[in-house]
């Protein structure tokens, strides 16, 4: 029989943590891991909160590594448009998390949590490494990412954290649709009109810095452009007013 922990004590844990760990469990590691998932559409704040994060983290003395995908600059970073950057580690699709940090281990650095931003081009299986680094080796991870892409499809990475992730949580929407509603839905532009077909586009976390898929001739690449839209104005393919009528902007 496994001993029952009082019930104000689940009850506190469950609140604090979004878990429960077996008594034992918690015996032998006072101070369980989490992995916590942000997520939002563009221009959310994700950067701005993962690195605020990384901020608390590293104000109690704790050392974290911070990752980022899709960033094509050469020189890796997370950076948000309130002016704060951070310089990060480049991840692709071959890259094991888990020996990322063990290397780490190994040169004799500590690693007590981790930060990944664009957490939605994470593949399935590296959104598990994140969920093997918690709960085997006692990493905190938080991750931060689109929520939907131009389809309104969730990304890979997103619905694997949504699966396996401690916490998810929906990033306080600061971006608002033309219209004036909250703006959850990422849509794909191309002159005036919005495309739902079409290949999965790498999809930076700021406009300015949209990175079509290298599939892409570089003329597609150029007139492709994000904007985050409510439910009903991305149903209705409307951009809003300016810079021209919304008559002229429906897609069909
Ligand atoms: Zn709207």
């Amino acid at each position: 029989m496994t001993p029952t922990p009082p019930a104000g004590q689940l009850a506190a844990l469950d609140a604090s943590l979004g878990v429960v760990p077996a008594a034992g469990d918690r015996r032998r590691h006072p101070a369980p891991a989490h992995l916590v998932f942000f997520h939002g559409p563009m221009d959310c704040g994700k950067s701005t909160l993962a690195l605020q994060v990384d901020h608390n983290q590293s104000r109690q003395g704790r050392h974290g590594l911070l990752l980022t995908q899709g960033d094509r600059s050469g020189t890796p970073q997370i950076s948000s448009r309130v002016g704060l950057q951070r310089a990060a580690i480049e991840l692709n699709a071959d890259t094991d998390v888990r020996l990322l940090v063990r290397d780490r281990w190994a040169a004799g650095h500590r690693v007590d949590y981790l930060i990944v931003d664009e957490a939605q081009f994470l593949t399935g299986e590296q959104a598990e490494q994140l969920a093997e680094l918690v709960d085997e080796s006692h990493v905190d991870v938080y991750a931060f990412g689109l929520t939907t892409d131009f389809r309104t499809r969730l990304f890979p990475g997103t619905q694997r954290l949504f699966e396996l992730a401690d916490d998810v949580q929906r990033v306080q929407v600061e971006v608002l649709c033309w219209c004036g509603l909250p703006g959850l839905l990422n849509a794909r532009v191309v002159g005036d009109a919005v495309v739902r077909e079409g290949a999965t586009v790498v999809v930076a976390d700021t406009a300015p810095a949209l990175q079509p898929a290298a599939a892409e001739s570089a003329a597609e690449a150029a007139a492709v452009r994000y904007q985050v839209l409510c439910r009903r104005h991305f149903s209705r393919g409307q951009l809003g007013p300016a810079p021209t009528g919304p008559g002229q902007l429906a897609l069909r």
